[in-house]
């Protein structure tokens, strides 16, 4: 049964403010409350578990079956005193979101009882029933078997009654099956060649993190209008509505205050996240009516990117108590913004430097040109893998439009550092670089400032952006998993590092200094990498053009975007780093076109039956009162007068008359292409049959629709409208 869209809109606005909480402590009294933090470890952990799961975790030791007993016999004592009754690995499968099993504590005691059990074998290694969990075939050669297994890097976190594990995903044999495993593995490949690089500048470097701070856009939309959507119900997205009188034009949105009922929501999201350990930091209204931001303060990548699929499941729990949904789909409404999450990277060493932040010394400034100029080298060999990592069916609906931004990778990174960069690559190297008394090395061009951060030298239309002291991967989706355009960085920069490093080193068996060495490699890096820079206006029609001429990747068809996965120069990269080997890149691209199928199919269905079952009857019964008042206009008036008054009801008459035509004939010609694909076996073959032949119709019968929802009787129509789903009262 749904309900009727105008007792929906009722319901939203009749909606009683809730009450304001008022925090009864601070932030910092309760931050991590429900994380098996160091602090809480030290304290349930003795002394030398305590001291081997840090070494585990910092320097990457293994956990033997002894001292993950006593782990788990720790975790399981805090747990118990915090009432949870049980527990699950959590794990991020690459469906998108998190999964999990939960099992009860309680084992029985052989004498008729029971008693709560933990040991160290289910701490760290399960094996959930994960045959529906897609795998690309992996796990199909052997028999249906996947294991989870403990991430320790990552707390042990409480939701509810329930302690929740982070663990990898991995098949049978070991390959991945999720996004965590290759992200630690990628973490790992950029500390080796990072840490090698570094040595070049400062012997002291043992370890570079890989940091990502994450800004998570979102709409919320009130729960009865939700549901006199089905498009939304089922897709996330409206496949139909049109545009609504007065959107985003006058930019109200962004600078108004939040609504109060918002406000509640995120203030109840902020404690959650702080309970978890997740620390959220700013939070305001997007540009889109009903748009919303929420970034925390940067963590290490895995970390970070946990609190990120942490959130994504937290934020859908807090909004259904505030009789709100998330939607989290980049382009839940046509005509306005679509919602991305800004991937914000840097990389900084256990000594705490920030590699892309220019130091103090002119030793220091060469070292940050070094990460600065490997990345943009990373970033232009492999723009098309970037660029894949970050597709989907979703995302797909929000690259090119309304200020996202294009399909294209390219990176800007301001005044300052460009000229930096120019200068250098035209000078030689006794300009360039003077070595003092001290043998130390500087760069005779003057000094970059201590302090570079230019704030206002912005671009926002960039989608990898150098921001001061961090890139900032502006591409990724809303919905999307960090780890898939994390770890394709991440190896992209570490094999980048592994090749600089081999070519400095050529050049010195030559004969040449480390500096003279190290300055030419940059100097020709510089050089090449150029054709990714571009500092102007990543919207325009114009770039797509320049962007092509340079040879940027700017494939917009998604299925085939992800072939950018299976190119040698890739595959090799990804067996180098030791991140994804040839056979896993293979069966995660299955995954990816099947998912991209499903995303399609469902959204063809959902518009085919919403179209026959829902719009047209409407409109053939408005049509219907249409053409009832020409005949009565007929029997009431002169021939002549008829004439005249039954000219524009019948006008209208046509053009709805002729929109139905078109719609139903369109549905059914979709229906016919999908057929079509699904007779095809090839999930690559299919993905692209969906995208060229079934896909063009969502746009094309949609069109019609919203033309007719401008026509037919505003009380007749049965889905509410964008000016009733984009404003929340
Ligand atoms: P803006 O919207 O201007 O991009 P925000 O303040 O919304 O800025 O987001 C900035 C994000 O960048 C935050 O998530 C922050 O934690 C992150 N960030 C800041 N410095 C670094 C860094 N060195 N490395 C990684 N992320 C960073
Ligand atoms: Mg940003």
């Amino acid at each position: 049964m749904s309900i009727s869209r105008f007792h929906a809109v009722e319901k939203a606005s009749n909606r009683k403010p809730v009450a304001a909480t008022i925090p009864a402590t601070k932030v910092s009294d309760y931050f991590g409350i429900h994380v098996f933090t160091r602090k809480t470890q030290k304290k349930y952990l003795s002394k030398e578990t305590y001291g081997a799961l840090t070494r585990a975790i910092d320097q990457g030791t293994p956990i033997d079956r002894e001292i993950a007993n006593h782990v788990a016999a720790g975790m399981r004592m805090w747990a118990l005193e915090k009432g949870v009754t049980h527990y699950t690995h959590w794990f991020q499968p690459l469906t998108d979101g998190t999964a999990e099993k939960h099992d009860a504590f309680v084992e029985l005691d052989g004498n008729g009882g029971m008693i709560e059990a933990f040991s160290g074998k289910i701490l760290v290694q399960q094996e959930p029933d994960a045959s529906s969990f897609p795998s690309g075939g992996l796990r199909n050669t052997f028999e249906a078997r996947g294991y989870s297994a403990w991430d320790p890097s990552s707390p042990a976190f409480i939701v509810d009654d329930t302690l929740c594990i982070p663990t990898v995903f991995i098949a049978y044999t070991g390959e991945a099956l999720d996004y965590k495993t290759p992200l630690i593995r990628s973490i790992e490949a950029l500390n080796k060649a990072a840490v090698d690089v570094c040595h070049y500048f400062d012997e002291e470097v043992n370890k570079v993190i890989t940091y990502l701070g994450w800004e998570q856009e979102y709409f919320l939309v009130d729960e009865a209008l939700y549901a006199a959507r089905p498009d939304l119900m089922l897709t996330e997205r409206t496949l139909l509505g049109h545009e609504s009188a007065k959107n985003q034009q006058l930019d109200d949105h962004y600078f108004g205050s939040i609504p109060t009922r918002v406000q509640e929501f995120m203030k109840d999201l902020e404690e959650e996240c702080y309970i978890l350990g997740i620390p959220v930091k700013t939070r305001h209204n997007e540009v889109a009516p009903n748009q919303f931001e929420l970034a925390p303060i940067y963590e290490e990548c895995n970390l970070a990117n946990d609190h990120n699929q942490l959130l994504l499941s937290i934020m859908k729990r807090v909004a259904r108590h505030h009789n709100f949904r998330i939607l989290l789909h980049e382009k839940p409404f046509m005509g306005v913004n679509g919602s991305g999450k800004h991937c914000n990277w840097s990389m900084g060493t256990d000594t705490g430097i920030n590699l892309f932040s220019p130091g103090k010394d002119r030793e220091d400034n060469l070292r940050f040109i070094t990460f600065v100029v490997n990345t943009l080298m990373a970033v232009y060999k492999y723009n098309g893998l970037l660029k894949a990592s970050i597709a989907s069916a979703t995302n797909a609906f929000r690259l090119g439009a309304n200020e996202a931004p294009p399909a294209i990778i390219s990176s800007f990174l301001g005044k300052q550092i460009s000229e930096i960069l120019d200068k250098f690559e035209n000078s030689s190297i006794e300009d360039a670089i003077e070595v003092d008394a001290k043998k130390r090395l500087y760069l005779g061009f003057g000094q970059i400032p201590e302090l570079l951060l230019d704030n206002t030298d912005r671009n926002r239309t960039s989608p990898f952006a150098f921001t001061g002291n961090r890139f900032e991967f502006r591409a990724p989706g809303s919905s999307a998993n960090c780890g898939s355009p994390m770890l394709a960085l991440n190896s992209a920069v570490a094999y980048q590092l592994m090749q600089f490093k081999k070519d400095v080193e050529n050049k010195r068996a030559e004969g040449k200094s480390k500096e003279a060495a190290i300055f030419e490699v940059l100097k020709a890096y510089i050089k090449e990498s150029k054709p990714v820079r571009f500092d102007g206006n990543g919207y325009s029609e114009e770039w797509k053009e320049e962007a092509a001429k340079r040879g940027l990747d700017c494939e917009t068809s998604v299925p085939l975007q992800y072939d950018a996965y299976l190119r040698p120069e890739v595959v090799c990269m990804f067996g180098a780093t030791g991140v994804l080997s040839q056979k896993e890149l293979e069966a995660r691209n299955e995954v990816k076109w099947e998912m991209y199928i499903k995303k399609v199919q469902i959204e063809a269905r959902v518009l085919g039956d919403l179209s026959l079952n829902h719009i047209i009857p409407v409109v053939i019964r408005y049509q219907t009162a249409l053409l009832e008042n020409i005949a009565r206009l007929k029997e009431t008036f002169s021939a002549e007068e008829y004439e005249e008054l039954s000219f524009e009801p019948k006008r209208l008459t046509r053009k709805i008359a002729t929109h139905i035509c078109a719609v139903t004939k369109m549905v059914e010609e979709m229906i016919e292409a999908r057929k079509v694909a699904n007779r095809l076996t090839d999930y690559r073959e299919k993905a692209i049959a969906y995208h060229d032949t079934v896909l063009p119709y969502l746009d094309e019968i949609r069109d019609h629709i919203d033309d007719l929802e401008l026509m037919v009787d505003n009380q007749m129509w049965p889905l509410p409208k964008y000016r009733e789903l984009l404003f929340l009262r």
